[in-house]
């Protein structure tokens, strides 16, 4: 009678006594350890009764090792950092605005201790979070008060369930826009419970159109800022001031949604001109709202400004207690707020606008230092070249707006049949990088566009990991 295969396998004691199981113990607890080690040793007994397993398998040290592997790979965090060269600074799926190291700090100050949130230290007594940045907003925008919630998605829905619930809000066919991501105004309106009056068509919108919209239900008019599009040709829209005036003739609220707002005109930056809060208040809106994490280059949130009453009346619903920001994000907002005080340094301060406003000649000297590297790296019949290309704000910038930037452009050489297969095999082998490189496909080759490229030294040393798998 042969010997059962399965002595060979050892106890789970004895692995859990071995001096290399006892760092594993220490990484990832006992408990798990003692659980990965059994599931390892059924599958060597499965493996051994079907008579696939291999001899080495079974010795201790391959077991342990094949248990720290999957351990580790198991106790990974789900959210990692990658390299964003899709040529989409404000990249909405990788996270958007990357603050500033100073804004950063301050954020992990506010978590790690208390801190006075909702306490006013004068009076020792309860305070309100919206005024640890309530006076930079108001001073940097011309405002009488501002508030600070989730998401400008969160923005716009309190300030129509708050101003206009029940009732009607008249907004341009022009301006139905849909943001992505289940964000769509129409949508929005009837979850807010407003009853949505479109106006106009959609490439024109004239003032008798919204005079005529209005009635005893409506009780507001409002204007979406069309940040992913743009309507050209035989167009017609109201200026933001004739809309104010027919509001407020009416006994109306003007309600402007900005979406990407930045406090600063970026033509100054050489940069395409968004529309700006104080622009908006200037013309005579009642009340603004915009993301804190597009062109503001802050945290994700949603901020509002307007006048002293309306602002009053968001603060005091029930949404605004579902909706607001938690303290880590009001302290990054702060300091990226009080980087716009000064104008002539926020270039160099704020991340989002020194991406946006790299010069091509930088960029182009960084595709030079990477070639090398990148063509060492590639298996055949891969090759890389330097290109020209175009840069997209992104976030609901206008995607007309391009910025000129340098890509390393890779392909296999010619067109071909499964050239296709072959780039799309590349961008996986990138996005499996210990910091997933995230490219983009542009018709037959792999474009990493070097804009947002922060950290060269490490994306050079981890080429050495690339595996592109052959075709199959
Ligand atoms: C982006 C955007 C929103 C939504 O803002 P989030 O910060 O994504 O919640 C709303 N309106 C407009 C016009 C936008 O561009």
């Amino acid at each position: 009678m042969k010997a059962s295969p399965y002595r060979l396998l050892p106890s789970v004691d004895r692995l859990l006594g071995d001096e290399r199981t006892r760092e594993l113990i220490t990484r990832h607890g006992r408990k798990a350890v003692t659980d990965g080690l059994r599931q390892r040793l059924d599958a060597l007994r499965d493996g051994l009764a079907s008579g696939t397993g291999a001899p080495a398998d079974v010795a201790p040290e391959a077991i342990i090792d094949a248990v720290r592997v999957a351990l580790d790979a198991r106790s990974a965090p789900s959210l990692r950092r990658v390299f964003n060269l899709t040529g989409t600074v404000l990249h909405t799926n990788l996270g958007r605005a990357l603050l500033p190291q100073s804004a950063v700090s301050a954020m992990i100050a506010a978590a790690l201790a208390a801190c006075n949130l909702e306490f006013d230290l004068e009076q020792g007594r309860r305070g309100e979070r919206d005024t640890h940045v309530e006076a930079l907003l108001c001073e940097l925008t011309g405002a009488d008060a501002a508030t600070v919630v989730n998401n400008n998605a969160a923005a716009v829905f309190l300030v129509l369930n708050t101003l206009a619930k029940g009732k009607e809000v008249a907004l341009s066919r022009g301006e139905l826009i849909e943001i992505g991501g289940q964000f769509r105004i129409p949508d929005i309106m009837a979850r807010a419970g407003c009853r949505l009056r479109e106006v106009g068509t959609t490439n024109r919108t004239h003032l008798r159109d919204y005079a005529a919209a209005i009635s005893p239900k409506t009780a507001a008019l409002m204007r979406v800022h069309a940040s992913n599009y743009r309507i050209e040709g035989f167009t017609h829209s109201v200026s933001d001031a004739e809309l104010a005036q027919l509001a407020h003739d009416n006994g109306l609220v003007f309600i402007n949604d900005l979406g990407s707002g930045t406090l600063v005109d970026l033509r100054r930056y050489g940069l395409p001109h968004e529309p700006t809060p104080q622009e908006a208040l200037a013309a005579g809106a009642d009340v603004v709202t915009f993301s804190g994490d597009k062109l503001l280059g802050g945290p994700q949130c949603g901020i509002v400004v307007g006048s002293r009453e309306l602002i009053a009346r968001l603060r005091k619903s029930p949404l605004k207690r579902v909706l607001r920001v938690d303290k880590i994000t009001l302290a990054g907002l702060e300091v990226v707020l009080r980087l716009y005080q000064d104008p002539d340094t926020l270039a160099a301060r704020l991340p989002t606008l020194k991406w946006l406003t790299r010069p091509r000649d930088d960029i182009a000297a960084a595709a030079q230092r990477l070639l090398p590297a990148v063509e060492m790296h590639l298996p055949s019949p891969y090759h890389a070249r330097i290109v020209d290309c175009q840069s997209q704000i992104g976030s609901g910038s206008l995607p007309v707006d391009l910025l000129p930037s340098v890509a390393l452009a890779i392909d296999t050489g010619q067109l071909r049949r499964g050239a296709g297969a072959a780039v799309a095999r590349l961008l996986a082998a990138l996005r499996a990088l210990p910091v997933p490189v995230i490219g983009r496909l542009s018709g037959d080759a792999v474009m990493l566009d070097l804009r947002c490229l922060d950290d060269e030294a490490l994306f050079v040393g981890q080429l050495d990991r690339l595996a592109v798998p052959p075709s199959a």
